[in-house]
């Protein structure tokens, strides 16, 4: 079959943050096959998404034209609402807009955008005051985030500028940065091959990350031993040692238990904690672990006494375990305080630093960890550097061609709190690219009347999402096949995406928009970025933006645009030209001023809406292996719709027959914040009591149910746990 494609380019799959190496099959311009390649995250291997969904690429539904919002078309969510066929009407989103030339539709979303930061400098406003921000996106390349974070810090003087991290990982990336100086995972998915014993908390990889799953499996096959801690038995129960189905939302319950067995039981690796660990620490955490022993907690996490320690024991006397976990540990209200209980395991065992050990935060999209790196933050610069460091805010704005003292030193607002002060009238203008908060966000209800309450909303992207459908100026963009680009995935590997397709119609390069909106904001830009998303060869405009990137980030020192096309794939840290990359890190410490970790003490707190009478049940929001997200790009790939091509809410067989219900009835699922009707299905790996709803289906949006309570620390809303109520219909 390859002797038939005309091309075979090599480039990285664009859903989760396994980074799958893909080689695209091109024929007349189209994407024939997608083939697994043999990159260091998959060795070849692919799943559904990966090899089936990327036809997306060609759905008749892609922006080929800029679009502007007709002056007789007041924005109105109710648009959004189900229309007869069970999903909104597409003919009415499209109606609202009329197809408008570049030349047009960017002076017309750079003047808006002027327009309000203007009247704001006239009053005086600075910082997070700055009526402006913008969403930026984990499923563009590290360059477009990097532009992205730059225009709204450089055009606006504000940090109000954040990306999809905040609702997926910002709770994990908070306890880390506080516990042991870095963000990022310690040890790539791979690793696991060389680990003893491995725990997988509150994540689903096998169908969220399916290659990660096959690799933890593998590893299970050759002799370790898993515990798998979840609310869903998931698939990976049948491979699992042990399986710990706790009650929803008591992970820490659970977790402190452990914790308790290890200080009490002389389980602490004593040399480690010694060596590595902030004196006075662990003494603390003992004293507050006392409260917190097995039988104590067992009736409040489920789990019973006796299981607990012995996992407890198994993980701490391995000769080397791993800590797996995703949105399940970090979607909570106490999502850092989870994190913080998994940096304490593993601190006092020592299951750190060496190759089978460490923690792994399973970062969602594709590029969630670039765009996390490239700044894409409202508290740091590139590179996790703080906002507050003098020294960090002098490198950026002599770097950016900005006076000193042009950017603030206080942070922006996170992604919940930019659409409520939307909501409440003190941000008045918007630039999203790439995301779509009208579905992602939690009680989206709020954030889509948030939206349209702008007054000048500009959307770059690949299709008229919910969320552009309340745009005032959408900018048709590049698909990741059309554009080059880097990406770096959950194991910190940076990788290069080569264009294999054209991009359709009018549409342009996502990086070339944002370098063209900057001028038209008086940013003197001039990267020469290719508008069709360009060959990558060295000296080019995509180039130039890398490299400028990887001057600001330590993490990149060793590492040009120019060694990147060489070498394909590397992992960061870089250090210097010869440096291989560093796939296991802290090996000799942590990267906090005095190199030890901290042990944080992790609170015991209740969900934010507990069940009660009128609300009986919990819902649990997720993913599931056949749609990405908010479905904006896989419920248009013919396959995976086939596959999957309608919601549903699983419930476990015994609370159907309690309804008095057949899977496949319908249900009215109602929250405090709204409802939707959706098909049931019977499934006993979700809890008795509980529901699970996928959210990437506008025709029943979870979010619509979703609470908005958030992490105190890192602001990340309990989209995990709320109250639902369930009726037949
Ligand atoms: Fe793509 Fe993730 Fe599937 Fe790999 S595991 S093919 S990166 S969706």
């Amino acid at each position: 079959y390859a002797r038939r494609a005309e091309r075979v380019v090599r480039s990285v799959c664009p859903f989760c943050g396994v980074g799958c190496a893909v080689d695209l099959h091109v024929r007349g311009g189209r994407l024939e096959r997608v083939d697994g390649a043999p990159g260091p995250a998959n060795d070849g291997r692919l799943c559904v998404k990966g090899r089936f969904g990327m036809d997306y690429v060609h759905h008749p539904q892609r922006l080929t034209t800029p679009l502007i919002r007709r002056p007789d078309a007041p924005k109105d969510p109710s648009l959004l609402a189900p229309g007869p066929d069970g999903r909104p009407d597409p003919a009415a989103l499209w109606a609202q807009f009329r197809p408008a030339t570049w030349e047009e539709a960017l002076d017309a979303a750079a003047a808006g955008l002027a327009r309000v930061r203007d009247a704001a400098r006239a009053q005086g406003l600075r910082g997070r005051a700055v009526p402006v921000a913008g969403f930026g996106s984990a499923k563009g390349s590290n360059e477009e985030a990097y532009l992205f974070q730059k225009l709204l810090r450089s055009a606006f003087g504000t940090h109000n500028v954040d990306h999809c991290t905040r609702l997926c990982h910002a709770s994990s990336v908070a306890a880390l940065m506080e516990g042991i100086g870095s963000g990022a995972v310690s040890n790539p998915v791979r690793d696991c091959a060389h680990a003893d014993l491995i725990v997988l908390i509150g994540a689903n990889p096998a169908q969220n990350h399916p290659v990660a799953a096959s690799w933890i499996k593998n590893a299970v096959r050759r002799g370790a031993r898993l515990v798998l801690a979840d609310p869903r038995r998931t698939e990976l129960a049948r491979h699992a040692w042990r399986t710990l189905a706790f009650k929803p939302g008591t992970d820490v319950a659970l977790l402190n238990a452990l914790l308790h067995v290890i200080v009490t039981e002389g389980l602490v690796d004593e040399a480690f904690v010694a060596q590595r660990v902030h004196p006075g620490d662990l003494e603390a955490l003992r004293a507050h672990l006392q409260a917190f022993s097995p039988e104590a907690m067992a009736p409040v996490c489920g789990i019973d006494a006796a299981t607990l320690r012995e996992v407890a024991r198994a993980y701490a006397t391995a000769p080397a375990a791993m800590i797996f976990w995703g949105m399940g540990v970090s979607q909570h209200a106490h999502g850092t305080d989870n994190a913080r209980a998994l940096i304490a395991l593993a601190l006092l065992t020592g299951q750190i630093g060496r190759p089978g050990t460490g923690l792994h935060p399973l970062r969602g999209q594709n590029n969630v960890q670039g765009a996390s790196d490239a700044g894409l933050i409202p508290m740091v610069l590139p590179d996790y550097r703080r906002v507050a460091d003098p020294l960090a805010r002098a490198a950026a704005e002599a770097a950016w061609g900005l006076p000193p003292g042009a950017l603030p030193d206080e942070p922006g607002l996170t992604v919940v709190e930019i659409l409520d002060a939307a909501h409440e009238g003190r941000i008045h203008a918007m630039l999203i690219q790439g995301e779509n908060p009208a579905m992602s966000d939690p009680d989206v209800a709020h954030a889509r009347a948030a939206l349209a309450r702008l007054e000048h909303l500009v959307v770059i992207d690949i299709f008229l999402t919910e969320t552009a459908a309340l745009a005032d100026v959408v900018l048709p963009a590049t698909a990741w096949p059309e554009k080059t680009g880097s990406v770096t995935n959950t194991d910190r590997l940076v990788q290069l995406g080569r264009p294999a397709l054209a991009p359709p119609g009018q549409a342009r390069a996502d990086a070339w928009i944002l370098e063209q909106l900057a001028r038209r904001l008086g940013l003197d830009w001039h990267y020469g970025i290719d508008p069709l998303g360009g060959a990558p060869e060295p000296g080019s405009g995509i180039g130039r933006v890398f490299d400028e990137m990887a001057g600001l980030m330590p993490a990149l020192a060793g590492l040009t645009w120019a060694r990147l096309l060489r070498v394909g794939a590397i992992t960061h840290p870089v250090a210097g030209p010869d440096d291989p990359g560093r796939p296991i890190v802290f090996t000799e410490g942590f990267p906090t001023a005095d190199g030890r970790a901290r042990l944080v003490p992790a609170r015991l707190t209740a969900p934010a809406e507990p069940p009660d009478a009128d609300y009986p049940y919990v819902l649990i929001t997720g993913r599931q292996l056949e749609h990405w997200h908010t479905g904006a790009m896989t419920r248009r790939s013919a396959v995976l719709d086939a596959l999957e091509p309608a919601p549903h809410v699983s419930l476990h067989p015994a609370l159907l027959a309690r309804l008095g219900l057949r899977a496949g009835q319908p249900v009215r699922l109602r929250t405090r914040r709204g409802s939707v009707t959706v098909a049931t299905r019977a499934d006993e790996a979700v809890p008795d009591g509980a529901a699970f709803l996928p959210f990437a289906y506008a025709e029943a949006a979870a979010n619509l149910l979703t609470i908005a309570a958030l992490d105190p620390v890192a602001k990340i809303a309990e989209v995990k746990h709320c109250a639902v109520a369930i009726e037949p219909v």
